[in-house]
């Protein structure tokens, strides 16, 4: 079978290693546009959907082809020749969702409207049923991606809500980060077992919580279930998800993990978040400084964070000075190993205070963030 995901552009070589430790065999990496094609098996869509931490939609690949001055007639003739009785129940509703990149003469509606059609057509070819249409709450998504010149047909196995919509979410911070990145930027530190991980501005919680998931083992698909449930039981049913459920064996509690904020509000709503993800008791919480952690830590191993960029948070004067502090501060409490992974949408203040600390930098890179282009520092003493 043929699968795509989706996932935040930048990060693409982090979700290729966990695609592999699924069993996926990659085909094409999209680097920095956050798609990568893959093959494998039927298990893969529940492992993704429950397991995976970095992707943000799995798709069904039916059908990827460039095609130059791509019109609306080759979109119905692609999707017209596609054999949907596979995936579609007779008694079942379906949406197409379109997305269109690029100059073209037609809309994303016009997408959705001709391919819509041709698929109704295809069925009734095949089965003499006129399938329903239901734009609110669909059986089965159809995914129509027109993309410059190349068209992607898919069947959608995540549902409208991605995957970094884990679930256990009940505090909502003005600016907090996607839980996908979160994750992603845990698996690139190396974080190991007896190390002790650190996010000194962790607002409401996600980086510290995305840390005692992994640790602890415990898949986000477990919220997700409860609260959104997953579209691709529609077509494969419950058993395909039971399956890979009994993988799961849940570790007991963890305990190097520590969240520090100034703002006691936030951290309160840290800890709700922690609660409902079930690993309050992992996390340390502490109200505090991160322009002044040798006061409070000794040693740290892996320092994960996401400063405020002085867009949604504070100004730029501040962001300076905070990001100056913080890296003199955070020097004081790595040792040899320790790794210090930053995001940012501020990156030449950030970098500036880099080069003041003389910290090194290991890696950087652009990540694509709900719009805004941020960057990722890895660094090191
Ligand atoms: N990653 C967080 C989340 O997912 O909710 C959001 C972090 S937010 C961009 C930045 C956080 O840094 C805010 O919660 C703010 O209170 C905190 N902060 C700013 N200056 C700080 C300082 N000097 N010490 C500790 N926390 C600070």
């Amino acid at each position: 079978m043929d699968f795509y995901v989706t996932l935040s552009p930048g990060l693409e070589k982090i979700s290729k290693r966990e695609i592999e430790e699924f069993g996926g065999k990659i085909r094409e990496v999209r680097e920095g546009k956050g798609r990568i094609f893959f093959n494998g098996d039927l298990y893969l869509i529940p492992k993704i959907n429950y397991f995976s931490r970095t992707i943000k939609r799995l798709n069904i690949l039916l059908h990827k082809e460039k095609i130059p001055n791509i019109s609306l007639e080759d979109v119905y003739d692609r999707v017209y020749n596609i054999d949907w009785t596979d995936y579609i129940k007779e008694s079942q509703s379906f949406a197409i969702r379109p997305l269109r990149i690029g100059e073209h003469n037609f809309t994303s509606i016009d997408i959705g409207r001709v391919a819509g059609e041709a698929l109704i057509k295809s069925y009734q070819k095949d089965k003499n049923v006129r399938l329903k249409v239901n734009l609110d709450y669909p059986d089965v998504i159809v995914r129509v991606e027109v993309v410059f010149d190349e068209l992607i047909v898919g069947i959608d196995t995540t549902g409208d809500t991605a995957l970094d919509k884990r679930g256990y979410r009940v505090f909502n911070h003005p600016a907090h980060i996607d839980s996908t990145i979160a994750s992603s930027l845990i698996y690139l530190s190396d974080w190991k077992d007896d190390e002790i991980l650190l996010d000194p501005m962790c607002g409401s919680g996600t980086i510290p919580i995305e840390g005692a998931l992994i640790k602890r083992n415990i898949p986000p698909g477990k919220f997700r279930e409860k609260k959104y449930g997953f579209i691709f039981v529609n077509m494969f049913g419950e058993d395909l998800l039971n399956e890979v459920k009994k993988e799961v064996v849940e570790k007991e509690n963890y305990y190097n993990i520590i969240g520090l904020d100034k703002n006691q509000k936030y951290l309160e709503g840290a800890k709700e978040n922690a609660k409902s993800a079930g690993v309050l008791d992992t996390i340390k919480f502490v109200c505090g400084d991160a322009t002044k952690l040798q006061d409070l830590f000794d040693s740290v191993d892996v320092i994960i964070v996401n400063p405020p960029y002085g867009i949604r948070m504070g100004s730029k004067r501040m962001v300076k000075k905070l990001y100056n502090e913080f890296l003199m501060s955070a020097k004081n409490i790595m040792h040899g190993n320790s790794r210090l992974i930053v995001i940012t949408g501020e990156d030449r203040l950030f970098k500036e205070a880099v080069i003041k600390s003389n910290l090194e930098i290991k890696e950087e890179f652009n990540i694509m963030f709900g719009g805004l282009m941020t960057k990722v520092f890895y660094l090191t003493l």
